[in-house]
């Protein structure tokens, strides 16, 4: 899928303030830092969309941006900072979570990981929630162009291994970097793909 325009629309702290819910829906998220504003810039060919190496923490918003006029992506904060509260943090997971169980146009979520950490607990607590609740999701491994094949292998294997104690499949999952595009266009399939059904 070729993407010629990608427009900001709006930064909203709610779900029911977020654009009608007329076009179909694609959220990325992930542990701060961990290449979501550097992938969404790659998937959509357009540096400074999203902005990259925000401080951490500062937005908890959820961003729409419109593509092709056609599909909605959208940049949802990132999770489990150490240097909030626990009331803020709580705020914010709870806005996460009304937002990604409430928004009826939402077709896939995408949770990034960084491909050089082993599985961490943060991010097995959010994906096994996403699970309970229903929601489709799928994993995109970040930053592989820092790791060989072999090691990058390695480590989603070590993912698969943690996923299957408690899952029976593994989910969909791309293996993406920012820096030399890995895996944007196996993204792209898939989104025109729900696009199409
Ligand atoms: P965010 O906080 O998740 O939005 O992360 P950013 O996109 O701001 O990236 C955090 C840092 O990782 C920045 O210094 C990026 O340049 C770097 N980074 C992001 N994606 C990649 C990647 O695919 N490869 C490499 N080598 N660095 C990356």
């Amino acid at each position: 899928m070729k993407i010629t325009e990608a427009i900001f629309l709006q930064s909203n702290t709610e779900y029911e303030k977020c654009p009608k819910p007329d076009k179909p829906e694609y959220a990325f998220i992930g542990r701060s830092n961990v290449g979501k504003s550097s992938l969404i810039n790659t998937i959509v060919q357009k540096k400074g969309l999203a902005k990259t190496s925000q401080t951490p923490g500062k937005t908890q918003l959820i961003n729409h941006f419109l593509i092709d006029q056609k599909w909605y992506l959208v940049d949802l904060p990132g999770y489990g900072y150490a240097k909030i509260s626990k009331t803020e943090r709580e705020k914010f997971e709870s806005m996460i979570h009304d937002y990604l169980s409430n928004r009826e146009n939402l077709l896939y979520t995408f949770v990034l990981v960084d491909i050089r950490h082993e599985p961490q607990k943060i991010d097995m607590e959010f994906i096994n929630r996403l699970g309970e609740e229903g929601i489709p999701f799928c994993l995109v491994f970040t930053k592989a162009d820092k790791l060989s094949k072999t090691a990058a292998d390695r480590n989603v294997a070590l993912y698969q291994e943690k996923l299957l104690e408690t899952w029976e499949e593994m989910p969909q999952f791309f293996v993406s970097s920012s820096v030399n595009g890995s895996g944007r266009e196996d993204i792209l399939h898939t989104i025109s793909d729900l696009n199409q059904e």
